[in-house]
């Protein structure tokens, strides 16, 4: 089972569609790597905007 990530809001998952935003748009081509545990003292969520914790790709192509 590959990992995708969203080409929308870059959440990695192995499935079929985003469990985060909903949409089918996954590339398996994402470079970078980030994982959130805790959106709320996390300066990278704040940046990205990421309210969800999980892993996240900084790229997607
Ligand atoms: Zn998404």
């Amino acid at each position: 089972m590959s990992e995708k990530a969203c080409s929308t809001c870059r959440f990695i998952t192995t499935g079929n569609i985003c469990p985060r935003c909903r949409t089918p748009t996954l590339s398996d081509d994402f470079s970078g790597l980030i994982i959130i545990f805790d959106t709320e003292g996390s300066a990278i969520a704040k940046v990205m905007n990421i309210k969800k914790k999980g892993r996240y790709a900084l790229k997607v192509r």
